[in-house]
């Protein structure tokens, strides 16, 4: 049995990789194969550590299915040489990122941890460095059998390892950048790096081949309601004949208004095959559409319970789901149940 890790560091961009310029003090992306001059510490473990730089470099607002496609295939291509990926990637969308290869990696047993920092690794004062190295411990950890300690799509940020389809970035400033408030994390990292091994996930068989889907369809939209919302709003969200789902995303517990209108165009959508789900605006908590009569009424319309699953995580289900299938009912069917660790069910 070999112990000695093996990781893939995978720089697609984002602030974690920058340095400010000398000459014109603004932020611009470093040569990462130089990874180690800048962070020497990473020498101090004993593995071997390569890296892959994505060209161009991208600020994760500019993320597209398409570099999904693209680290999935990186990943399934080098799965056997390396014992752990790690994804640096810019926070602003990492969370959807996370989600999305969550979906399209089947039979995973080895880690993929995401990370990034909210200011560049040149900087004194930078996360970069703690969220880096610790990510680094992590996707190499194994246990006495030699199997990752964990096997799953991850983020970890500012001291914690959370689930990448349970994340949501909340802080545009703090270093606490990211949470997971339907999930508990999966490790912390202190004095020591404590796992939640009863939270972990880990497949039934060790030995299993990784396999991916790339076949992401990307016709769905999002509704948010409010007060004030108007019919055309609804309208035009619910019933664009381009989408095959929506992602609503109600009050509390799942409730929305229950004026007629709104409910007849809800229910108009949902018979014409839509796969509408019901996520909540609120940051922590699970939707219960038999709670209230507001509720009641978006389930009797068709509605599909999304749980206590994050907006991110639910865009990139639907993405995985309906590129797998045309159908739209085993779409639907798919989509309240627990596929990820995505939600507590
Ligand atoms: N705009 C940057 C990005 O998401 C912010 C960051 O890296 O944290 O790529």
């Amino acid at each position: 049995m070999n112990n000695r890790s093996s990781l893939l560091m995978i720089y697609t961009g984002g602030t974690i990789g920058m340095k400010q310029d000398a000459t014109d003090q603004t932020l611009k992306p470093f040569d990462f194969g130089q990874i180690l001059n800048e962070v020497p510490e990473i020498r101090k473990f004993a593995f071997k550590i390569d890296t892959y730089t994505f060209d161009p470099l991208i600020d994760s607002s500019d993320v597209e299915p398409g570099l999904w496609q693209e680290l999935a295939e990186l990943i399934r291509d080098k799965y056997e040489e390396y014992d752990g990926f790690i994804i640096l990637h810019g926070t602003d969308t990492m969370a959807y990122s996370a989600s999305a290869l969550s979906f399209m990696m089947d039979g995973l047993t080895k880690p993929v941890i995401f990370t990034g920092s909210q200011l560049p690794i040149g900087v004194p004062r930078t996360d970069g460095k703690e969220n880096l190295i610790s990510a680094v411990e992590i996707a190499s950890a194994k246990d006495s059998e030699g199997h990752a300690l964990v096997p799953e799509v991850c983020i970890f940020f500012n001291s914690l390892l959370m689930r990448g389809n349970r994340c949501t970035k909340t802080d545009a400033e703090a270093f606490r950048a990211f949470r997971s408030p339907n999930c508990e994390p999966l490790a912390e990292a202190g004095i020591s790096i404590r796992y939640n091994s009863n939270i972990i996930r880990k497949p039934l068989d060790w030995y299993q081949s990784l396999s991916i889907s790339t076949k992401l369809d990307t016709r769905v939209s999002i509704l948010k309601v409010h007060p004030g919302i108007t019919p055309q709003l609804v309208r035009t969200v619910m019933c664009d004949p381009e989408t095959r789902a929506v992602i609503m995303e109600t009050y509390g517990s799942g409730n929305a208004p229950t004026k007629q209108w709104f409910l007849d165009i809800i229910r108009e959508s949902c018979e014409s095959g839509k796969a509408v789900v019901n996520v909540t605006q609120c940051q922590a908590g699970t939707v219960n559409m038999n709670l209230y009569a507001t509720g009641k009424s978006l389930k009797n319309a068709g509605v599909l319970n999304g749980y206590d699953c994050t907006t991110e995580s639910c865009l990139a289900k639907l993405f995985y789901l309906m590129g797998k299938s045309s159908d739209n009912e085993w779409v639907k069917g798919m989509m309240e149940r627990n596929l990820k660790g995505e939600i507590s069910r």
